[in-house]
C-alpha cells in the first residue's frame, strides 16, 4: 500500500532557500561575488539611470573572530528609496521597481533579497539599509531579516535622523559567509570592468585585506537614460497580453492596440483588425480565451507594424567606451562603434564593440574578452558565449594582420529590454542569429581601423628608419661634397648638415623618434 503524497507550495523565498546556486550563491567565493554585484548593481541603477553621476564606495572587512564572515557595505548617492518600500525591497523575494519595460541592470526582483537571505542564512545577522530619498527630510535605517516560510520582510529595527545635509541615496550592509581569497581576483576584476563602462562613475573599494582601489571620475557626460517603453505586438505572449488588458482603461480593441503598443498607430490598428477579421469596437476585456490566442498569434505575425523603436535604451555610446578602454588599460590605440537598433522577439536591442591594442594590455595567445549586458560585467561561462564564439572562430584576426599572441582586448555591449541570457546566474549570452551577426559586424569594424592604424604605424616607422639610414651617410656625403667643392673656399660642415636634417626627420616623426635625441644617437642606433 501506497502513503499519499503531500502536497505543498512553497514561497518565492524558499524556493531561492533551496536553490542558491541558480541564484549564483553555489559556495562562499561565488557568493561573496554575487553579493557584491547585486549591490553594486542595485547603486548604479540607482543613479546613473537617473541621470546622476554615480559616487560608490564598496568595501569588505572580514570579521574579527570568524574568518569566514565578511561584512559587505555599499553605498551610493543614488535616489534612494522610498521609506515605506525599505522593507519589501530587502525582504519580499520578487519586489521589484523594475518590473517595467525599461532596461536595467536589476531584472528579476531576487538581488538585494538573495544577499540578505544569504547572509542570514550563514551568519545571522539581519541586513542593516540606511536611505534617503532626493529631498526627504529624513534619513531611514532599518534592519531586516526575511521570513523564509512566509516570503515576507521581519524589521528588527527602525529609525530615523534629521537629514541636515540633504544627502540622498542608498547604504546597504550585509555579514555574508564567504572566500576572499578565492573571490578577490573575480571580485576586482567586476569592479575594474565596472570602471571601464562608467568613466563618469567615481567607484572606491576597499578590500578585506585593507588594499583601496580608486577610480576615479574621468568622463563628465552620463549616457542617455533608459525610459520605459510600451510593449511591441512581436514581443508579447499570451500572459503578458491578459495583463495588459487587465489593466487597459481602453474601452475597445481598436484603442487598446493603438494606446497600449508601441509600433501601432490608429492606421495600422485599423489595418490588422480588417487582416484578421476581429471586431474592432469590442471591449477587450471581452474577448474569449479562443479570441486572445488568436489576437497573440496574429500580433506576432502580421508584418506591418513599425519596428521597435530603440530610443529608449541607454548604450554608453563609443566616446565613453574609448574613454574607458583608454584610462583603465592604457593602450596604445582604442576604437569603438555603437551599431545601430536590431530586434530580437520584438524587443529592440543594441550592441556596441570596443578595441584596445597594445600599450600596458598584454600580449596572449587570444583576444581579452570584455563582456557586458546592459552595463554589467560578465565574468563567468566566457567559453558559451556568443561573443566568444565570434572572436574566436567567426573572425580570422590574419586578416587584419594580428598574429598571436597580441595585446588586444575587445569589448561587447549587449543592451535591450530582454537580453538573451543563456541561464539565471545571467553571465552567458545566447547565440542568437541577430546578435551573433551584429557583435560580428561591429568586430569588424573595430578590427578594420585597428589594421589601419598598424598598417600606418608601420608606414611611418619604414620612413622614419629609411631617414635614419640617410641620416647615417650625411657625414661622408659632407665629405665628398667638400672635396668636390674644391673650387669653393669654405668647407661644409658635416655637423651642419647632419642636425639640419635631423631636425627635418624629428619634426615629421617625432613619435616613433622617442629615444633619440641627437643626429649621434641616430647612428649609434643603427650601428
Ligand atoms: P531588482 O534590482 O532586480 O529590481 P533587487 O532585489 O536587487 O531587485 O532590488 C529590489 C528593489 O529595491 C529595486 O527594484 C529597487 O527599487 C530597490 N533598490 C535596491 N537597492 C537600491 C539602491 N541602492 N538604491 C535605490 N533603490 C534600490
Ligand atoms: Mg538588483
Amino acid at each position: 500500500m501506497s502513503v499519499a503524497e503531500k502536497f505543498r507550495s512553497i514561497s518565492p523565498a524558499e524556493f531561492f532557500y533551496r536553490n542558491k546556486e541558480i541564484a549564483g550563491f553555489a559556495n562562499p567565493a561565488r557568493a561573496l561575488y554575487q553579493s557584491v554585484r547585486e549591490l553594486v548593481e542595485n547603486a548604479l541603477d540607482a543613479t546613473d539611470a537617473h541621470g546622476i553621476f554615480p559616487d560608490i564606495a564598496i568595501s569588505i572587512e572580514r570579521d574579527q573572530n570568524k574568518a569566514y564572515v565578511y561584512r559587505i557595505t555599499v553605498k551610493d548617492n543614488g535616489i534612494g528609496i522610498p521609506e515605506n518600500y525599505i522593507p519589501d525591497a530587502f525582504g519580499r523575494v520578487l519586489f521589484s521597481s523594475k518590473y517595467v519595460l525599461r532596461q536595467t541592470r536589476g531584472l528579476f526582483g531576487l538581488g538585494a533579497k538573495m544577499v540578505v537571505l544569504y547572509g542570514q542564512i550563514t551568519v545571522g545577522e539581519p541586513a542593516e539599509i540606511v536611505s534617503a530619498t532626493i529631498n526627504s527630510k529624513k534619513i531611514y535605517k532599518y534592519k531586516i531579516m526575511i521570513d523564509i516560510k512566509e516570503n515576507k520582510p521581519i524589521v528588527l529595527e527602525r529609525s530615523w535622523w534629521q537629514n541636515k545635509t540633504g544627502w540622498h541615496g542608498t547604504m546597504v550592509k550585509v555579514a555574508v559567509e564567504g572566500d576572499w581569497s578565492k573571490a578577490r581576483q573575480k571580485i576586482l576584476e567586476y569592479i575594474k570592468r565596472t570602471a571601464i563602462v562608467s568613466p563618469y562613475a567615481n567607484i572606491v573599494f576597499r578590500s578585506p585585506d585593507g588594499e583601496i582601489k580608486i577610480y576615479q571620475r574621468v568622463a563628465n557626460i552620463l549616457p542617455p537614460p533608459p525610459r520605459e517603453a510600451k510593449p511591441h505586438p512581436h514581443g508579447v505572449d499570451l500572459e503578458m497580453l491578459k495583463a495588459m488588458i487587465s489593466e487597459t482603461k481602453a474601452q475597445t480593441l481598436i484603442e487598446f492596440l493603438s494606446d497600449e503598443f508601441q509600433g501601432v498607430g490608429r492606421v495600422l490598428a485599423e489595418r490588422f483588425i480588417s487582416t484578421y477579421g476581429f471586431d474592432p469596437n469590442i471591449n477587450p476585456k471581452n474577448l474569449s480565451k479562443d479570441d486572445l490566442e488568436k489576437l497573440v498569434r496574429a500580433l506576432k505575425e502580421f508584418s506591418e507594424f513599425r519596428k521597435p523603436r530603440a530610443d529608449h535604451l541607454s548604450p554608453i555610446g563609443s566616446e565613453l567606451i574609448k574613454i574607458g578602454l583608454n584610462t583603465i588599460l592604457k593602450p596604445e590605440f582604442t576604437d569603438a562603434i555603437t551599431r545601430k537598433p536590431v530586434v530580437y522577439e520584438g524587443h529592440s536591442m543594441v550592441v556596441e564593440v570596443g578595441i584596445a591594442y597594445g600599450g600596458a594590455i598584454e600580449p596572449l595567445e587570444e583576444p581579452m574578452l570584455l563582456r557586458f549586458a546592459n552595463k554589467i560585467p560578465l565574468l563567468y561561462d566566457e567559453k558559451s558565449d556568443v561573443a566568444w564564439k565570434v572572436v574566436s572562430e567567426n573572425i580570422d584576426w590574419s586578416y587584419y594582420d594580428i598574429v598571436f599572441p597580441a595585446p588586444i582586448a575587445i569589448l561587447v555591449h549587449v543592451c535591450g529590454t530582454k537580453i538573451p541570457y543563456k541561464g539565471v546566474g545571467k553571465e552567458s549570452i545566447a547565440e542568437v542569429p541577430v546578435l551573433e551577426h551584429e557583435i560580428e559586424e561591429g568586430v569588424r569594424h573595430v578590427a578594420r581601423s585597428l589594421k589601419l592604424y598598424l598598417a600606418k604605424k608601420q608606414k611611418e616607422e619604414e620612413m622614419a628608419r629609411k631617414a635614419i639610414t640617410l641620416i647615417k651617410y650625411i657625414p661622408e656625403i659632407a665629405r665628398a661634397l667638400t672635396v668636390f667643392a674644391k673650387a669653393n673656399p669654405e668647407p661644409i660642415q658635416a655637423e651642419v648638415l647632419e642636425s639640419k636634417l635631423f631636425d627635418l626627420v624629428k619634426n615629421r616623426f617625432g613619435d616613433s623618434l622617442k629615444n633619440i635625441s641627437s643626429p649621434r644617437d641616430v647612428v649609434l642606433s643603427l650601428e
